[in-house]
């Protein structure tokens, strides 16, 4: 079964904004994904920057923030451009999303000279429960193996020490998933599957 935990919110509510905060004081706001034929997948500050050079605007960094309700936010560093006083998304992504929330967020850099320069990721805990700081340490952890390699769009090989730790949190992962989605999904919320069925009339059996 396909779970379906961090979304993009379709509207920014209070409590999106409040989530949101806890990434920038910068105000969410929707950001349309229009990348050029050129743009690669996870290059958005090199995009960016070819985007601003060729046409007009500037770079501007800070996160993209997707949310698992009531448990987690999800912060990638991201680059887009603002022209005429809108932001643009110039990279493509691998959900295929034609719109991301986006928080600006002048504290991140970028250092164009260094090949293994990448823009920081973040899991910030929504819920007090045992299990969420977890799994956000869980991926903290998975992050920082993953910064130990080049950015690259393809397979990468893994020291078998990494890849051995990599392995071990994936399972503790799945291990305490379930369980964070029983303590959090109230029966009449959608269902964590992504059907758009409520919770207690689709996948909810499956998690007792
Ligand atoms: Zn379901």
């Amino acid at each position: 079964m396909q779970l379906i935990l961090v979304q993009t919110p379709r509207d920014i509510t209070s409590s999106v904004r409040s989530a949101c905060r806890l990434a920038s004081d910068s105000e969410p706001v929707f950001v349309n994904v229009v990348p050029p034929s050129w743009a690669l997948v996870n290059k958005c500050a090199i995009n960016a920057k070819r985007y601003v050079e060729e046409n007009e605007g500037e770079v501007v960094f800070g996160w993209a923030v997707s949310i698992w309700n009531k448990v987690l936010i999800d912060c990638i560093g991201h680059a887009v451009v603002k022209s005429n006083e809108q932001y643009i998304d110039v990279t493509p992504n691998k959900y295929d999303d034609k719109k991301i929330l986006f928080v600006r967020d002048d504290g991140i850099t970028f250092d164009y000279s260094d090949e293994m320069s990448r823009l920081p990721s973040k899991n910030i805990a929504l819920s007090s429960a045992k299990d969420v700081k977890r799994l956000v340490n869980i991926e903290a952890e998975l992050y920082s193996i993953k910064t130990k390699y080049p950015v690259t769009g393809g397979m990468i090989a893994l020291l078998p020490e990494d890849a051995n730790t990599i392995s071990k949190l994936e399972t503790e992962k799945q291990q305490i998933t379930p369980k964070i989605i029983v303590n959090h999904t109230h029966h009449n919320d959608p269902c964590v599957c992504g059907s758009g069925r409520k919770f207690r009339k689709c996948c909810q059996g499956l998690f007792k």
